[in-house]
């Protein structure tokens, strides 16, 4: 199925990551087959908002034995484009680049960090304890170009995020996960997603609050 990828909305493409987790576990557990309805009980989702999902990529159910758990993980990993290894590089080697960057549970699962990049004197030529390097962000463009990577994970101060995207949009990555406190934008061409941890915190505390 030919299918415009910037058409697809940000919820229904979150939606997917959740479904291929659900998979997975389903998987481990050894469950082969699931209907939609089992599905959306087991991991508390809408089953008419799987179906409607999963047909915007095609048809991936048989009717009376539902979805095929192991062929629909694998539907699912290559619609995220998670088919291979997807090297990254994280600009702002401080606290949160450094931990990110050593942290089995940011890279497992098809993303790999192939560098660091900061403008301190005294971190440019450091290695982070997993043996990441920190090149000076001067060799950006350079070395995100030679290594064809595609995607930059901005962990550098507020004040200085605006003009680091506009690094990496030179450098032509072609998404950018910015983790600073400011709103950027992006050109056509290039996906840009905030990450904003105090949102679920928020969140928690909105739940948590005595009647
Ligand atoms: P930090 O000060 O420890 O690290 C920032 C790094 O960026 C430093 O190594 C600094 O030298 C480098 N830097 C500064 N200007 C640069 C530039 N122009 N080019 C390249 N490198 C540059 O800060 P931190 O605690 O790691 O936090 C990093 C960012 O992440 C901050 O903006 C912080 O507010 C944000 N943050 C966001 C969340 C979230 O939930 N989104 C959580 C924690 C921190």
């Amino acid at each position: 199925m030919s299918l415009r990828r910037q058409t697809v909305s940000e919820f229904t493409a979150t939606r997917l990551s959740i479904y291929l987790r659900a998979l997975a576990s389903l998987e481990t557990e050894g469950i082969r087959h699931v209907s939609s309805e089992a599905f959306g009980r087991r991991f508390d989702l809408s089953p008419a908002q799987i179906r409607k999902d999963l047909a915007t990529f095609g048809e991936f159910g048989v009717r009376g034995v539902g979805y095929e758990v192991s062929v629909l993980k694998k539907h699912l990993i290559s619609i995220l484009g998670l088919g291979h290894t997807r090297r990254l590089v994280i600009v702002g080697a401080g606290r949160l680049g450094q931990a990110l960057a050593d942290s089995p549970g940011f890279t497992s699962a098809g993303f790999a960090v192939a560098a660091l990049f900061d403008n301190d004197p005294k971190k440019i030529g450091t290695e982070t304890r997993a043996g990441i390097p920190v090149h000076d962000v001067e060799k950006l463009s350079e070395i995100v170009k030679l290594g064809s990577i595609a995607i930059a994970v901005l962990t550098v101060p507020a004040s200085a995020a605006r003009e680091v995207a506009g690094r990496c949009v030179e450098a032509r990555v072609k998404g950018i996960l910015n983790f600073a406190p400011v709103r950027l934008t992006a050109p056509p061409g290039v996906k840009l997603k905030n990450v904003d941890l105090k949102i679920p915190l928020e969140t928690l505390s909105f739940y948590i609050q005595k009647p």
